[in-house]
Formats: C-alpha cells, sequence, structure tokens
C-alpha cells in the first residue's frame, strides 16, 4: 500500500494528499495519467510510459511542469519511498485548479501526482482458465472525437463498456469502432491467433497503443511467430484459435468466450501460455531498477 504520495515535487502522507474539488481533471477528466508496473524492483518499460504519458499531454496541449528525466526520476524515486518491489504506479497530470467553466486557460499550473499501490485484476484462477467476455453495444471513442490513442483522465467510454460487462456477469467486454471492426476491451488491447499467426487491431482503427501489445508484439517475433497489425471483424474473434487480452494490469489473459462461442479448445492455448511464459521472464529484466543491484541480491 502507497504510504508516501508524489505531488507537485513533494511526498507527502494519504492523509495529506488531497486534491482540491475544483481541479479540472476532477471536474472534466481534463488530464493524463499512466498505469505502470514494478517486478521484482525494476519498473517495466518506464520509459515507454513516460514517452506515451508526454505525447498524451502534448495532443491536448498540456505543458507538464518538469522534463520527461525528471518525471522519471520523481517515479523511481516513488517506488524507492514505499520500499516496494513489485507494485502498481499510477501517473497523473490534471490540468490543475481553475474556474468552474471549462476553459482550461482559468487552470493555474498542472498537476503531478505519482501514487504506488498494488492491482488485481483477475482472481488467479481466471489466468489459468481464461474468461469469458462479450462483445459491448458502446462503441470506442471515435479517433475524430476524442483519439483513443490519448490516454486521458476521460475513461467514462470505457467505464460505460466495464459497466456492460459487469451487468452480462462477464469479466471484460469487447468494443467495437464506429465502422464495427473490433478496437479494444474496457482497459486492454486484444490479440487474436490463426494458424499460428498473430493479429491486433491497428491502433488508429481507435485503440490505445498498449505497451503489453507492443511487448507482445516484440515477443512474439522473437519466438518466431508472424505479427499483423489489420482490422478484423467479430466473426475473426469467434473462430480464432485463441485469443488474449494484454495490459498493464491484465497483464496476458486467455478469453475462451466470446458472445457464447467457445474459442478453440475452451482453454488458454499454446501460444498464449508460451507467451505469458516468455513474458513473465521479460518483466523482471526490461525496465528501470529502483534499487542499487547489490540490494536485488540479498532480498
Ligand atoms: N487499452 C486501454 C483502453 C487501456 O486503458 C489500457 C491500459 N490499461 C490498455 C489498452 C493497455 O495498455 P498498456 O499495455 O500500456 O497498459
Amino acid at each position: 500500500m502507497s504510504e508516501w504520495i508524489y505531488m507537485n515535487g513533494e511526498f507527502v502522507s494519504r492523509d495529506e494528499a488531497k486534491v482540491s474539488v475544483f481541479d479540472h481533471g476532477f471536474l472534466y477528466g481534463d488530464g493524463v495519467f499512466e498505469g505502470i508496473r514494478v517486478y521484482d524492483g525494476v519498473v517495466f518499460r518506464l520509459r515507454d510510459h513516460i514517452k506515451r504519458l508526454y505525447d498524451s499531454a502534448k495532443s491536448i496541449l498540456l505543458d507538464i511542469p518538469m522534463t520527461p528525466e525528471e518525471m522519471e526520476a520523481a517515479v523511481v524515486e516513488s517506488v524507492r519511498r514505499n520500499g516496494l518491489r513489485d507494485a502498481y504506479i499510477r501517473l497523473i497530470v490534471s490540468r490543475g485548479v481553475g474556474d468552474l467553466g471549462l476553459d482550461p486557460r482559468t487552470c493555474s499550473r498542472p498537476q503531478v501526482i505519482i501514487i504506488v499501490s498494488q492491482i488485481r485484476l483477475w482472481p488467479k484462477e481466471l489466468y489459468e482458465q481464461g474468461i469469458r467476455v462479450i462483445t459491448v453495444p458502446t462503441r470506442r471513442n471515435a479517433p475524430d472525437a476524442l483519439n483513443p490513442k490519448i490516454k486521458s483522465l476521460n475513461y467514462l467510454n470505457n467505464v460505460l463498456i466495464k459497466i456492460e460487462a459487469n451487468l452480462a456477469g462477464v469479466a471484460e467486454a469487447l468494443t467495437l469502432n464506429q465502422d464495427g471492426y473490433v478496437a479494444e476491451g474496457s482497459g486492454d488491447n486484444i490479440f487474436i491467433v490463426r494458424r499460428g499467426v498473430l493479429c491486433t487491431p491497428p491502433a488508429y482503427l481507435g485503440a490505445l497503443e498498449g505497451i503489453t501489445r507492443q511487448v507482445v508484439m516484440e515477443l512474439a517475433q522473437e519466438l518466431g511467430y508472424t505479427v499483423k497489425e489489420e482490422p478484423f471483424t467479430r466473426h475473426d474473434v469467434y473462430v480464432a484459435d485463441e485469443v488474449f487480452l494484454t495490459g498493464t494490469a491484465a497483464e496476458i489473459i486467455a478469453v475462451v468466450e466470446v458472445d457464447g462461442r467457445t474459442i478453440g479448445s475452451g482453454v488458454p492455448g499454446p501460444i498464449t501460455r508460451r507467451l505469458t511464459e516468455a513474458f513473465r521472464r521479460r518483466v523482471r529484466v526490461d525496465g528501470t531498477p529502483v534499487y542499487p543491484e547489490a540490494a536485488r541480491q540479498v532480498s
């Protein structure tokens, strides 16, 4: 659990970590964020997360009041302060405190907050058995309205998709884009596997450019699989040999049923399992170490 929370250059206790009701992140979802994992004292792909944060901020004309290098150092220091080796980091940059009107020019200064905590999305059994999902009527935000490539604090579209999954009694939902092509899950990217070839929707169709998605594409290529970024429909998902979702919180989770159709033989497939093993090995080494190497070996 996070004891020390980074707020605008200072570490404060949980009780002191309070945000104004006039913050436009709270009033309008005006801001950007990242979710990052720490595995065995290594912040997984920290640089990629910081890059995406700054890209998202640039897109919404939010000027983060520190450099990417300073931000990286603040994240590492936040983990160290909390003395955690395995954690989930929530990095938030909101537009800051302003008037009640939505005009961002009334906001004096963006707020930078780093929370280091834990996350468990689904119970362990679901990772072994795979999950059931549905596709929901709520479409993913159109890229020309609010581009899903921007990891903004405005997650209402995703929340609505998740509510539809909850109402249907399934673990997660798939959402389509405006043209009916599969976009992603409420908080994760999707891959399908057919005859040994992996396919994930191109992000321009309406999906976040997931960092786990990127890592899985690299691992799959290293293992000799062909990986394609191509549009596909629900039909392609139904007839796939394997389906899985990827995300920082979700990691890699097999999907064994979609809209009542059993995927493959109804259990996590061999390629999904192979990639999961490769991913588990990779997360411990591919990132920014928080503690000195000597300290890592002692524990
Ligand atoms: N899509 C959405 C909508 C997300 O919120 C996330 C992150 N939770 C992802 C995909 C996966 O991205 P990443 O692998 O970078 O966590």
